[in-house]
């Protein structure tokens, strides 16, 4: 059966599903999926998890609801403590939201206040091309892809743009790869120097690139001369780790590979790992304590949720219990490996890459020059729908190669990923890759 009626829908012809468990979607035919992506790469302790949906029952039950104005609760305060202990933030002050983009608004907002209060009128915002933040204006703004900003170009404007480490197409040819990281810190720094230093309120990046990049790993210099630009010029770093948070680059979170500490870290999908739409801004001590806390300028009515709380630590449990985050960096291992070994030959796998249970294929044309598959061709959509046929569900994204061009397939399954479903999830998006493009 599939969707029809009154629902403003984002596909057509969609099966319904019907439940989940592990790394498995049914729908309502009884047709049986392989999560290869965790929807968005969202389900991070897998599906079906009883114990969240007893902690959310519970919760909801004694108290689902409480304005954040008037009420803080028990469930919060543990949470915001647990994760505090967690989150690579000195003295982690936790603004609960209900997903990535308020998150990334909320961070972005926080930078604006505390610069304010500091009595600097800094308002830009710095991000990088290749990058994802979300869907709302602010969130649009910073993103720098393309496709989905071009309809709305007329409300953009106010953030500005910079390189993203993009190591498969460096664009420091002569030099790549040594010392690539401070290129990038360099074209930082031209930003911020030609947007006006003392304008300059935040530098948003996704410590490793999700969507738009697919899984992009920046080299090991990169990280630190970046956040040096930035506390040179007294630009606040928001990591925007929607995507990689929770365990899924093998470590809790991907700053963790390299020891960076963002002044504001935002985080949702596997926070609550799809349970509930929780989404987190979690500022530093000193940024809390300069904006004033509870002084903020800001608001929203889901936010600091009571039940979202409730399931936020249930997934913090989970993911401490079934040592997840170090499943993530084992199983990432054996899906990278896998897919090197058996894309290695094929003509279209321009790039493997990735970190942890982040993995995606670049597919090219020509991989001697690295050149894209033209956009018409939708080489990604039709390896996609050729995985979801045999039972595969993919990510994917495109425009990688120029904002335009370029096809990614991505793969981030529930970090509960057995080793046989690694090996099926390897066998399926090869077969997909050979049908849509023969070797
Ligand atoms: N930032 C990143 C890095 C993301 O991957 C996403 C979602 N793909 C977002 C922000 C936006 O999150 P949401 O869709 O929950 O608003």
């Amino acid at each position: 059966m599939t969707g029809h009626g009154h629902v403003f829908a984002r596909g057509s012809g969609l099966p319904r599903v019907a439940r989940a468990s592990g790394c498995e979607v049914w729908d309502s035919d009884g047709r049986r999926y392989l999560d290869g992506a965790g929807g968005a790469i969202v389900v991070g302790i897998g599906h079906g998890v009883a114990s969240v949906a007893d902690a959310i029952r519970e919760q909801a039950a004694r108290v689902a609801y409480a304005h954040a104005t008037a009420f803080t609760s028990d469930a919060l305060e543990a949470y915001a403590a647990e994760l505090a202990a967690v989150v690579p933030v000195d003295g982690a002050r936790v603004y609960p939201v209900s997903g990535g983009a308020e998150a990334i608004e909320t961070a972005l907002k926080m930078a604006r206040a505390y610069h304010l209060a500091r009595g600097e009128d800094r308002h830009r915002v710095i991000a990088r091309w290749g990058s994802y933040h979300g869907n709302t204006r602010g969130a649009l703004d910073a993103s720098g892809r393309e496709s989905l900003r071009r309809p709305y170009l007329p409300w953009l404007g106010q953030a500005s743009h910079t390189l993203a480490a993009y190591e498969y197409r460096c664009p420091f040819a002569g030099t790549h790869p040594a010392g690539c990281g401070a290129r990038y810190a360099e074209a930082l720094e031209r930003e911020i120097l030609a947007a006006g230093p003392g304008t300059v309120a935040a530098f948003v990046a996704e410590p490793v690139a999700g969507a738009a990049l697919g899984a992009a790993v920046p080299p090991d210099d990169y990280w630190p001369a970046v956040a040096d630009v930035c506390r040179r010029h007294g630009v606040l770093l928001v990591a925007d780790e929607v995507m990689t948070g929770f365990g899924r680059t093998g470590r809790w979170f991907a700053c963790d590979h390299w020891g960076v500490r963002p002044d504001i870290l935002a985080l949702a999908k596997s926070a609550a790992s799809g349970y509930w739409p929780l989404g987190l801004a979690v500022a530093a001590g000193e940024v809390h304590d300069t904006i004033g806390g509870a002084g903020f300028t800001h608001g929203l009515t889901y936010s600091h949720h009571v039940v979202g709380a409730a399931a936020g630590r249930e997934v913090l449990r989970v993911l401490r219990e079934r040592r997840l985050v170090e499943a993530a960096e084992t199983q990432g291992k054996r899906l990278r490996a896998g897919l090197e070994a058996r894309l290695g030959g094929h003509p279209a796998a321009g790039d493997v890459r990735g970190l942890g249970l982040l993995v995606a294929v670049e597919l090219v044309a020509d991989r001697a020059s690295r050149a894209p598959f033209p956009r018409e061709r939708r080489v990604a959509e039709q390896v996609v729908a050729a995985a979801r046929d045999r039972g595969l569900l993919l990510y994917w994204s495109t425009g990688c190669a120029d904002g335009g061009d370029g096809d990614l397939v991505m793969l981030g399954p529930p970090l509960v990923v057995t080793d046989a479903e690694v090996d099926e999830m390897v066998d399926l998006t090869v077969a997909a890759v050979e049908e849509v493009v023969p070797a």
